[in-house]
Parts: structure tokens; sequence; C-alpha cells
């Protein structure tokens, strides 16, 4: 039996000869095989990148569960930090609540801009009806 001379093997991380053998993840990109404890360590640091991510507007990285889904409305893709979804929000309703051309507070009837008059949001009645004479 040569059972002993077989050559030893040895996680590629730590070096450490290896009694249970563990394949890392197609997607680490280690080569060889990895003792126990590398292995969880690899496991949690790329559970951790996974659940990190950037917030689409600033950039800054956060924490999946910290980050906020951007509202339907807003016609936007991938997730937000708290104080962008806060500023979007703000943004959003301003654009809602007020006339976007002359500022006056909007009541119940708002108006909405014809495609082709490239103006956001809402307008009030006379500032859609002045686009309306202006552009049609
Ligand atoms: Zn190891
Ligand atoms: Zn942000
Ligand atoms: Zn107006």
């Amino acid at each position: 039996m040569n059972l002993f001379l077989r050559k030893p093997v040895v996680c590629n991380i730590c070096k450490k000869e290896i009694n249970h053998k563990h394949r890392p993840k197609r997607e680490w990109q280690i080569d060889g095989l990895l003792c126990g404890d590398c292995y969880v360590d690899q496991m949690k640091k790329f559970y951790e990148l996974s659940r990190r991510q950037q917030c689409v507007i600033c950039a800054i990285e956060k924490d999946v569960p910290d980050m906020w889904e951007p509202r339907y409305q807003w016609n936007m893709k991938g997730l937000l930090c708290k104080t962008c979804f806060d500023k979007k929000d703000e943004e959003y309703k301003k654009l809602k609540t007020f006339c976007n051309i002359c500022g006056k507070k909007l009541g119940m009837i708002r108006y909405n801009p014809k495609k082709r008059w490239i103006v956001k949001g809402q307008l009030c009645k006379e500032c859609w009806d002045s686009k309306k004479a202006k552009l049609g």
C-alpha cells in the first residue's frame, strides 16, 4: 500500500492539509480545494457581496435590506439608498402637486401635458390652455 506516499491535499487558501475536501464554487474563481474553514469564509464573503448593491442614483454601496425599490411610477430599475429614495419621492410629489410651469398648487383637477410638448409633471388649467394654444 502506498497510501502514505500520496501527496497530501492542501487548502488553496491557508495551505493547511485538508481532511474534508471542499470544492470551491465556480463563481469564486478559486482553483484547487479548500478546507472547511476557508470554504465557510468564502461562502460568507460571497454572500455579503451578493447582498450589497449600488444605489442607481448616487452609486453608494449598501446592504440590499437597507435599500429601497423605486416606486413603479418613477419608471426606474435597480435599487435606491434611503436618501435618494426620499429625494426622488419629494421631487415626484412636487411634480405631482404643483403646476410645472407656473408653480401654482394644483387642486383635484390636474392637466397632463401632451407628449409632444415635452413638459414634465402636470399643469394647471391656465398653463395647459396656453400651451395648447401655442403648440396645439
Ligand atoms: Zn483553508
Ligand atoms: Zn443614493
Ligand atoms: Zn400653471
